[in-house]
């Protein structure tokens, strides 16, 4: 199905949803969504404040003691139509992604697969929730292990990935039974007001999921944090809004998942297959045109095969077109905002101003719109600014080294841990490596890591729990023991 983007924005709510209804915000302030091809307003939404956050952080209290005593398997089935849904609009979501993000249209497509991927599989986790029953080691008291819901969460997501980062914490939060506060990104909320519309069509009783966008995420969500309601925090963004969000949390000692910033280094051993190489780093680089966390910003190659592994990202960097993801023919979309640009391009300046060697690209690309060229640069000195900062944009940068015990250092030469890559054909090699390198994800002859089924997240200041895999619901389940003695 496709429908005109403009029809479909036009019937998404308002960007505040309360206890199933949509409303304006009670201040009747409101702000424009842009589309960075353009720079065009393309929507114009409620923009809530704290009154919009007490409403609805009370409806969904209100509603979490019915919503916990739902049958697993009927919130399992929810989530199961919500997933087909998705699937059967997958064009019109797409759309409305690319148009407020960037991206282009095959990878809109790829991630409302990706995100759809996150309602079957916790479908399926709903009903699976696992228990314990034991006697104490001294014989006298039988333990049963429950688990019960959180209780209300507040999800935060941010604009890189606009539909798979609020389906990978809504997915499981319904699995496990909890009511939730949503703020979606400013940058990039229509997604996420299309999906309210599908979980509400799938089935979704009201006050289950509240929503509130807003220009103003502190004063939405320490409210939030403070209202004494909420139990949990799930939060995807950058590693500093995620700290100063713990430190809320402490306050009234909420559970939080926190999916962070990351800086991912990505190894290439003299033995790689360059093929593969080149392909895991296309995709580890630009997937989302470097837009995500899981980007490869530092590229670590053996000096005996930096020439030959740079010439060929060189010639598949330079051959990719650039322009509005609406559009056919096109591989790389603009950036999200100005301020994107303007970081991506300072670093680029940074690195060569240290003696890095541009291959290609290096340059914004005119607009209208935030494009950068994708830009490939080697012989990047340790000291550059990139080194220690997510470029978030699609620039390899080309780092030379000599021995496995110099790559591990440089890898791990960061406060990040989130994901690593190696590329390796030593089998002994690969695995030394992973275990050596310190990340929550290591991805071996492969660009791409994500996989709904598989456990995803990072060390060090890359965050703290899980999403999707076996423990993803267990980031919205509390434990709770009954002790019952053997008489
Ligand atoms: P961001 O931290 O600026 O914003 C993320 C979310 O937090 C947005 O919804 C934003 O409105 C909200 N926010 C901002 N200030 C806030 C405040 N004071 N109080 C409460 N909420 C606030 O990050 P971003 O620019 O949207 O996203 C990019 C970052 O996210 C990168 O660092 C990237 O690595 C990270 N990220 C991590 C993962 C992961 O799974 N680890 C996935 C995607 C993105």
């Amino acid at each position: 199905m496709t429908s005109s983007v403009t029809d479909l924005i036009a019937a998404l709510g308002t960007g505040i949803h309360v206890d199933g209804h949509w409303r304006d915000a009670a201040s009747g302030a409101t702000f424009d969504v842009h589309n960075p091809a353009t720079g065009e307003t393309v929507a114009t939404l409620a923009d809530g404040g704290a009154d919009d956050a007490a409403a609805a952080i009370e409806a969904a209290g209100r509603a979490q003691p019915g919503w916990a005593a739902v049958p697993s398997r009927e919130r399992s089935e929810i989530l199961r139509r919500a997933y087909e849904l998705l699937k059967e609009r997958a064009d019109d979501i797409a759309l409305i992604m690319t148009t407020e993000m960037g991206k282009p249209l095959a990878e809109a497509k790829g991630e409302v697969n990706y995100g759809a991927e996150f309602f079957r599989w916790f479908s399926e986790e709903a009903v699976r929730v696992r228990g314990d029953a034991r006697r104490s080691p001294d014989g006298n008291t039988r333990f049963m292990v429950t688990s019960e819901p959180v209780g209300p969460c507040i999800l935060v997501t941010p604009w890189n990935f606009p539909l798979a980062m609020a389906t990978r914490k809504i997915g499981p939060a319904i699995a496990a039974g909890c009511t939730m506060v949503f703020k979606p990104a400013e940058l990039t909320p229509l997604t996420s007001l299309y999906v309210v519309d599908l979980l509400r069509e799938a089935g979704l009783p009201d006050g289950v999921l509240n929503v509130v966008c807003t220009t103003s995420p502190g004063g939405v969500v320490e409210p939030w944090i403070d209202s004494g309601i909420a139990r949990k925090l799930s939060f995807t963004g950058s590693t500093p809004v995620g700290k100063m969000l713990l430190e809320q949390c402490a306050r009234g000692v909420l559970r939080t998942s926190m999916e962070l910033g990351g800086n991912a280094p990505f190894v290439v051993c003299a033995d790689a297959d360059l093929d593969t190489a080149v392909n895991a780093a296309m995709a580890a680089k630009m997937r989302n045109m470097g837009e995500a966390c899981t980007s490869a910003n530092r590229i670590l190659v053996h000096r005996s095969i930096i020439d030959e592994f740079g010439q060929r990202l060189t010639d598949r960097m330079a051959a990719l077109r650039v322009g509005n993801g609406v559009d056919d023919d096109v591989d790389v979309g603009p950036l999200v905002e100005e301020k994107a640009l303007a970081k991506v391009d300072g670093l680029v300046g940074d690195a060569v101003s240290r003696g890095a060697q541009v291959l290609t690209g290096g340059s914004r690309v005119d607009g209208p719109g935030f494009f950068y060229s994708p830009t490939v640069i080697t012989g990047v000195a340790p000291e550059s600014e990139l080194m220690s900062t997510e470029i978030f944009g699609p620039v390899a940068a080309l780092i030379p080294f000599d021995t496995d015990d110099e790559a591990v250092e440089m890898a791990n030469d960061t406060e990040f841990g989130l994901v690593s890559y190696v590329m390796t054909e030593n089998l002994d090699r690969a695995l030394t490596m992973s275990e050596r390198l310190q990340a929550g994800m290591v991805g071996i002859n492969v660009g791409v890591v994500s996989n709904p089924a598989a456990p995803f997240g990072g060390i060090k200041q890359s965050g703290l729990g899980r999403e999707g895999g076996l423990s993803g619901i267990d980031e919205f389940l509390e434990t709770k023991l009954v002790a019952i003695p053997v008489r």
